[in-house]
């Protein structure tokens, strides 16, 4: 019987300590795509199986072993994502974008689901950051997109990650490829595993990706696509590298990398790390030039990327890259009495009102107690709400820092003393620094 005080295996729960990083990492990620003319989309989480088949290609891991498939109760095949590309385009297409002012800039941030074995970095249910370029056929839109992940990386505080590329053809000069490598596969046939073995037929490129040991040994040696690629496939990758050149951004020709995804084509490119083990992609993507259409809309050269969102926390982890601190409570209320409650609900409602951070007390604490939990929070001014308070309308605004006491009148002068304080903290502080630098 499954547990019902255990998530299930390969998920994770974000608890409120870490979900401030995910907050801020999401933003800039929003933020750097805006930077680019990236507009977000949200698409459902299921689509029909078919969308997925079609373009990740059936003869891909994702697709042979690790797609959450079933049948709903309408006897329809459904698939909850395993990644976000088919879906983008499926909705790209449906209404009607791909017809529209060219190119199509989407991105998105969303949970993918992915039936593999769970261990460090790789889930069941993960996250990812991604953006789809739809129309952009020149080798300038290859460096938008992946500038764009170079920048977020940069501005996330990360170092030390490399950019990968490579070129995989087009349906033309992959021709010549696959008899390449189904002539070299063919004489280690007896030892490929069952899924490489029938993959040599219809997708010899896969057995590339293979994740067994055996499988990859043999794939070492094998032919590389770069020494097969046509002309025009030769001139964009000479393109794409000029460009990565023009913006600054270094790079590594990998020959090797294939991607797991079938609709790639041309540049496919890939952020490794070395710190976080052996799941170390934190971002990979490339051009899909005949996706598009495969899914029936119009012939348009397109390409886009996914980043791993954990994966991506565990670098920032592991190099301790700068996440914003929370802010603090600007007040808490300590009342006591039900009536003094009462007031101090209607005190943190006019300090919310004006952005302030405040909370009061709920749990009928003592006043000792409702101190510590002041300072556990660090809140950086309390207020204690008594009888006497009440009656006199007059309370001490209390500075946690310096212990400084302000009387106020209340309700009004509670609002201008907290703006009042802030400011004074915020030139203080100024001062400080400016002393400093001097
Ligand atoms: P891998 O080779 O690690 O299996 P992949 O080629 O299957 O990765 P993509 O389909 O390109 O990965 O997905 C893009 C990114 O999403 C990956 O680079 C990675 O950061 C992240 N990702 C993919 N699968 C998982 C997973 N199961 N758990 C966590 N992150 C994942
Ligand atoms: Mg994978």
């Amino acid at each position: 019987m499954a547990e019902i005080n255990k998530a299930p295996r390969g998920t994770c729960d974000v608890l409120g300590s870490d979900s401030k990083k995910w907050q801020y990492v999401e933003k800039t990620m929003l933020d750097t795509a805006a930077l680019y003319g990236f507009k977000e989309v949200r698409v459902p989480v299921f689509e029909h199986t078919e969308v997925f088949v079609r373009s990740v290609g059936d003869t891909t891991d994702v697709v042979q072993k690790e797609m959450y498939t079933f049948l709903d109760k309408g006897e329809r095949s459904i698939t909850l994502r395993p990644e976000f590309t088919a879906g983008v385009v499926r909705s790209m297409i449906e209404h009607g974008c791909v017809q529209d002012t060219l190119p199509v800039k989407a991105c998105y941030i969303g949970a993918c689901y992915r039936y593999e074995k769970p261990q460090a970095g790789r889930l069941r249910e993960f996250h990812q950051f991604g953006v789809e370029c739809l129309g952009a056929k020149a080798p300038a839109a290859d460096c938008e997109v992946i500038s764009l992940a170079h920048r977020l990386l940069n501005t996330l505080g990360i170092k030390k990650l490399s950019l990968e590329i490579n070129s995989i053809g087009c349906p033309e000069c992959r021709k010549e490829y696959h008899k390449a490598l189904k002539e070299y596969f063919s004489k280690n046939s007896e030892k490929l595993c069952n899924t490489c073995l029938d993959r040599m037929e219809r997708n010899p490129m896969r057995i590339l990706d293979c994740k067994s040991p055996v499988c990859s040994e043999i794939a070492k040696d094998a032919p590389v696509m770069l020494n097969f690629l046509c002309d025009e496939c030769k001139e964009h990758f000479e393109g794409v590298k000029a460009h990565l050149n023009a913006a600054g951004i270094e790079y590594t020709v990998n020959p090797k990398i294939v991607r797991g995804l079938d609709y790639y084509t041309k540049t496919v490119f890939e952020f490794v790390s070395g710190d976080i083990g052996a799941q170390a992609t934190v971002c990979g993507g490339g051009r899909y030039d005949g996706l598009v259409s495969q899914m029936g809309g119009p012939e348009l050269a397109s390409l886009g990327f996914g980043m791993g969102i954990e994966r991506l926390l565990m670098v920032m982890e592991a190099q301790n890259a700068p996440i914003p601190e929370d802010k603090p409570c600007d007040v808490y209320i300590a009342p006591m009495g039900n009536d003094a409650a009462i007031y101090a609900t209607k005190l943190c409602s006019n300090l919310r009102d004006e952005g302030f951070i405040a909370l009061m007390d709920t749990s009928e604490r003592g006043l000792k107690a409702q101190m510590r939990y002041a300072n556990k929070i660090g809140a950086k001014f309390t207020l204690v709400l008594g009888d006497s308070e009440l009656e006199s309308k007059k309370a001490n605004l209390k500075n946690m820092d310096t212990g400084e006491q302000i009387e106020i009148s209340l309700p009004d002068g509670l609002v201008r003393a907290v703006y009042e304080q802030n400011i004074k903290v915020a030139t203080e502080n100024l001062l400080e620094q400016v002393n400093k630098e001097n």
